[in-house]
């Protein structure tokens, strides 16, 4: 029986950039010669008949893909890494670009129980591509030697591709991974898809699944869509879907969290956050956004189902009771005490609670925080101090807390302002 069903050629030449053209001109020599069959699979071939290619390839070999990293390393140098056990390799050549390539063999993966991670098995490429999430990533391009860019599509992704539908496989797909109920909503509101009425049906009777994967499992594929562009229409759409309450009762979407969002990410990329605070990465600020209105109660809770890195968790708590505080940092009238309430806190938390609120007096006591106030010190320090015979013990962070108050109220407005100040608490002492 033929291997291809509809064999159609796909100019890869004019797709590709150069590097990218040069790489995989070396690779589908060398498997070529091999006799190899090598596709290009999954994202990366999707993306590309979308009109975006994507920068990772994703490619897999019918057969041995550690070998084919080990002839390619021989033949051009650059390393190898070898991970035997899921035969899989990575080349890493210097000369063809600073990223490893990856070559994975083609598998076949089944399913003990719902949830569970799959038990892998070398297969053909018809197996490596039924084991997958969606129709549409299930599309491959041929690349070894003559078969170069000749389009491979087994499961009628390339029909669904066009007609903008995201379906999954087979009807057992959710339940054997509940993680691609996640995925289907991500890629369908990444691309402006549908998902497909058949596999739409297929959401309800998954849902008590998402139960049994585990935390990490699920807060990936939440981080995932964190971080994706269109993560509002993301988490409009579970919710819609009834996805989220199914993660844990309190992971919530609702208007109010739709607007923060908004505005939030609005402002986020406005350039009002300055580089430094949001070091840690868009879904670290996404959360939020999205939690920060829930009580500390919650978000203990929906880290418990979770895990949240230390990190993260830290900073959520930080944020929910400063967004239950708006009222008060509204009502301070002195930059000391704001500051007073602010410092110490994760800069996360504060810069999410001031891109995320409405306009006032609250936001903009964070912004000067962020700002002004939270630079603010001092001339004195401690060595003045000791120079002026005050034996050093708790009395120095009093006096240096008073003379930075006086600095942030403006009752100090120069260093002889400060120098009197500080002649007179030392006095008072
Ligand atoms: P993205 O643009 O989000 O990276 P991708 O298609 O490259 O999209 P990856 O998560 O990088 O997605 O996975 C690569 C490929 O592996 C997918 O195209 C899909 O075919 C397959 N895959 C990933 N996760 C699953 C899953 N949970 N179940 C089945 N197949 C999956
Ligand atoms: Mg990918």
């Amino acid at each position: 029986m033929p291997d291809i069903k509809k064999p159609s050629q796909f100019d890869l030449d004019k797709s590709l950039s150069a590097q990218q053209l040069t790489l995989l001109g070396v690779v589908a020599e060398a498997s070529g010669k091999r006799g190899m069959p090598l596709y290009l699979v999954g994202g990366f071939v999707r993306d590309l008949l979308l009109g975006s290619p994507a920068t990772d390839f994703d490619l897999v070999v019918e057969g041995d893909a550690i070998a084919l990293a080990q002839a390619l390393a021989a033949q051009y140098g650059g390393r190898v890494t070898v991970h035997a056990r899921f035969g899989t390799a990575q080349w890493f050549n210097p000369d063809f670009g600073h990223r490893a390539l990856d070559f994975i063999s083609t598998r076949l993966e089944t399913y003990k129980h719902p949830g569970a991670l799959p038990t892998v098995k070398p297969g053909r490429l018809a197996d490596d591509l039924a084991r997958r999430d969606f129709t549409i990533n299930t599309l491959a391009v041929r690349i070894d030697g003559e078969y170069w860019g000749q389009l491979r599509d087994d499961l009628e992704g390339l029909k669904d591709l066009r007609g903008g539908l995201v379906r999954v496989l087979h009807p057992n797909s959710f339940l054997d991974d509940p993680t691609r109920l996640f995925r289907a909503v991500r890629y369908e509101q990444r691309y402006g898809f549908q998902i497909a009425p058949e596999t739409l049906a297929l959401i309800p009777p998954a849902r008590p699944l998402i139960g049994s994967l585990s935390a990490e499992r699920v807060r990936h594929e939440l981080d995932l869509i964190l971080e994706e562009e269109q993560a509002v229409a993301i988490l409009t759409r579970l919710g819609e879907l009834d996805l989220l309450q199914s993660v844990h009762a309190a992971l919530e979407w609702n208007n109010p969290k739709r607007e923060r969002f908004i505005r939030g990410l609005r402002l986020s990329q406005d350039g009002n956050s300055k580089p430094g605070l949001s070091s840690s990465g868009k879904s670290f600020l996404d959360w939020h956004f999205w939690l920060m209105d829930n009580p500390p109660t919650d978000i203990n809770s929906i880290d418990q189902r979770l895990h949240f890195h230390a990190k993260l968790l830290e900073s959520l708590l930080a944020a929910s009771a400063l967004f239950a505080d708006v009222p008060t940092l509204a009502g301070m009238k002195k930059p000391s005490q704001a500051v007073t309430r602010l410092e110490g806190l994760p800069l996360t938390a504060v810069e999410a609670v001031f891109l995320s609120i409405p306009e006032g007096q609250a936001r903009q006591n964070l912004h000067n925080y962020l700002e002004i106030w939270r630079h603010v010190k001092p001339k004195t320090n401690g060595h003045d101090l000791q120079k002026r015979g005050l034996l050093p013990g708790p009395r120095y962070r009093q006096i240096l807390y008073r003379l930075r108050q006086a600095w942030l109220d403006g009752d100090v407005e120069t260093e002889s302002d400060e120098l009197k100040l500080l002649e007179k608490l030392i006095n008072l002492g």
